[in-house]
């Protein structure tokens, strides 16, 4: 009988996805045995045209990692989608916008200015030279894909079947998705959240929760954490209370907060407006400018509380760009 097809793939991103796949170890021979691996660049060398001469719906499983933020990436979005009978945001990037989508808090003109002109290890030569899509050489014409000014999660540009959350995803969860599916068992409901559970990170972390009140916050190198105590109530921003369960709280457990990469718990449609509320039963005043004071020493509240899911969060462009 012939073996399921898989293809693997990543779009913006940084490559973590894919190093996580390969972090099941050993086991990554069992997928090789079980699968046909049809398409995975990063590995081995296959081109876009092996997989624009499949037919549609012929991939079994496609693992889609990286947000998308320009032509290239949308377009093997759109291929893939029409190739795959499942296809799977895999890892944060493409389930949430993850790094990548902080870039929706600038402007693409701003981005490119910093890089090719401002920036302290830029020498820009008659002002800087952006990169221009088409480039005419004696070679030929050179084309490169285009940027998006904003960067979106995977389902933002294509219809999505399951979600894979994690920064990276944990090889444990990413060794259940891939048994279950080599199980035979019924697939589950579409639009599923699958390698992660369905609580918070605080649930799973064994540190001590007293709902403390406080008055000052820590950046996580400016004090050594009680390794017993809750990190939100010793003053850290931890985003446990705002994040799906699933990894295990491996952060929190290595005396580091949660940063949230999980994405929201379920039913939560704003993981920063959650961390938001979260953090109003902690700060210890019912005075506003106190209030305001201690909400101050957040450095970075937006790349904080969004880190991960920027591009899924309530907060959108007004003017498109
Ligand atoms: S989810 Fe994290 S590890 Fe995966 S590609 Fe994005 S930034 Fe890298
Ligand atoms: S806030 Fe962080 S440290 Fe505190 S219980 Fe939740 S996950 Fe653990
Ligand atoms: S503790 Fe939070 S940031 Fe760390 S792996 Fe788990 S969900 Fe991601």
């Amino acid at each position: 009988m012939a073996k399921p097809k898989l293809a693997l793939y990543w779009a913006s991103s940084c490559g973590g996805c894919e190093i996580a796949v390969l972090d099941i170890q050993e086991k990554i021979l069992d997928v090789a045995n079980a699968f046909d691996i049809v398409f995975w660049p990063v590995a081995m060398d296959f081109k876009y045209d092996d997989v624009r001469k499949m037919e549609d719906k012929s991939i079994d499983l496609c693992l889609f990692n990286g947000a998308i933020r320009n032509s290239e990436n949308a377009e093997l979005a759109h291929l893939l989608r029409a190739k795959s009978k499942a296809l799977v945001a895999f890892g944060s990037c493409a389930h949430e916008g993850c790094i990548p989508a902080l870039a929706n808090l600038t402007t693409k003109d701003a981005i490119l200015k910093w890089v090719y002109k401002d920036s302290p290890s830029t020498v820009s030569l008659n002002g800087g030279v952006y990169p221009q899509t088409h480039t005419k050489m004696p070679e030929g014409e050179i084309e490169i894909p285009e940027m998006w000014g904003t960067v979106k999660s995977l389902d933002q540009v294509i219809d999505v079947d399951y979600y894979v959350p994690g920064c990276p995803p944990q090889p444990f969860q990413i060794w259940n998705v891939i048994e279950y599916i080599l199980s035979g068992k019924p697939l589950p409901p579409k639009g599923s959240v699958l390698g992660a559970d369905d609580k918070t990170c605080c649930d799973e972390c064994p540190r001590e929760r007293k709902e403390k009140k406080i008055k000052k916050f820590f950046r996580p190198y400016e004090i050594l954490p009680d390794p017993n105590e809750c990190l939100l109530d010793q003053g850290i921003i931890c985003m446990g209370p705002a994040t799906r369960s699933g990894c295990g709280a491996l952060c929190t457990k290595a005396n580091m907060p949660c940063r949230g990469c999980y994405g929201a718990p379920p039913n939560v449609v704003d993981q920063g407006a959650k961390m938001v509320s979260a953090l109003s039963s902690v700060v210890d005043s019912q005075d506003p400018n106190e209030i305001d004071e201690i909400l101050n020493q957040i450095a970075d509240p937006l790349g904080t509380f969004y880190r991960f899911s920027m591009a899924h969060s309530i907060l959108k462009r007004v003017d498109k760009i």
